[in-house]
């Protein structure tokens, strides 16, 4: 098994795959999309449980207080519960969030779309410190579609998730942290360099920096 296909990245040959994560809500409700958005994106596997769906809610949540006040509830794969969930709630109770692991990079990427991800490549593979930082999850745009057909490289085309996955898999192997689930909030001159805040009160400082955001506002 070459390192690509190693335990970094999804198995797309052992599919169809046990859901470990379930959620209870409303499908019309905005957050469970958001929910059901991020975990596909991040290639969870999920089970989602119209709260009318009696005998399966009562399986579910069976023993709890939890009930329609608490909607979303998301039960994750070491059985524990998330009343009133939200994607920050959900991606640190999978383990998703990791904090920054050097005090300055020489390179933060903000948005892990296939622009940013490129840039932590080669950043990365020219030994930059490099770190990017990802509202939702790799792949950006493209990583929500079935079939790319005019990625270089790919004469049968990809699809969006694996591609994702491999190019942060590659950033990965270079040394290039991807942080994931939260986006950034704030940027400001920090000395000769930059301070990055993200949603969760996490900093980043680096000496330069790369918007890759594509659509979204700086
Ligand atoms: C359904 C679909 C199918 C497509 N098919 C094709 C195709 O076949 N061929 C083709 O050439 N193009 C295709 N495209 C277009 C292609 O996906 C985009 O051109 C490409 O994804 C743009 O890449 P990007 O990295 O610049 O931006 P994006 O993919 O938009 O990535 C930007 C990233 O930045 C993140 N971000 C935004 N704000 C913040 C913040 N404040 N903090 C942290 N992160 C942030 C976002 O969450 C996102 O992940 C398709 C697009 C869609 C939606």
């Amino acid at each position: 098994m070459s390192d690509l296909t190693s335990a970094s990245m999804f198995d797309y040959d052992a599919r169809p795959v046990t859901p470990q994560v379930a959620i209870v809500g409303l499908r019309a409700s905005s957050v469970g999309y958001q929910l059901r958005d991020f975990l596909s994106r991040n290639g969870v596997p999920y089970e989602w449980v119209e709260i009318d769906d009696t005998e399966r809610v009562h399986t579910l949540l069976d023993g709890s207080d939890l009930g329609p006040d608490h909607l979303p509830i998301c039960i994750l794969p070491d059985g524990s519960r998330l009343p009133i969930a939200t994607v920050e709630a959900v991606a640190t109770g999978l383990g998703l969030v990791s904090l920054p692991e050097l005090a300055e990079y020489d390179l933060a990427i903000v948005g892990a779309g296939p622009a940013g991800l490129a840039a932590a490549v080669y950043g990365a593979s020219e030994g930059l410190r490099t770190v990017a930082v990802e509202a939702v999850a790799p792949g950006g745009q493209a990583g929500t579609t079935s079939m790319i057909e005019n990625y270089l490289g790919f004469p049968q085309g990809i699809s969006g998730g694996e591609l994702a996955t491999r190019a942060t898999a590659q950033a990965r192997r270079f040394g290039a942290e991807v942080l994931l689930a939260r986006p950034l909030v704030d940027i400001a001159r920090d000395g000769l360099g930059y301070l990055t805040r993200l949603s969760d009160g996490a900093e980043v400082r680096s000496r330069g920096w790369s918007w890759t955001s594509s659509v979204n506002e700086p």
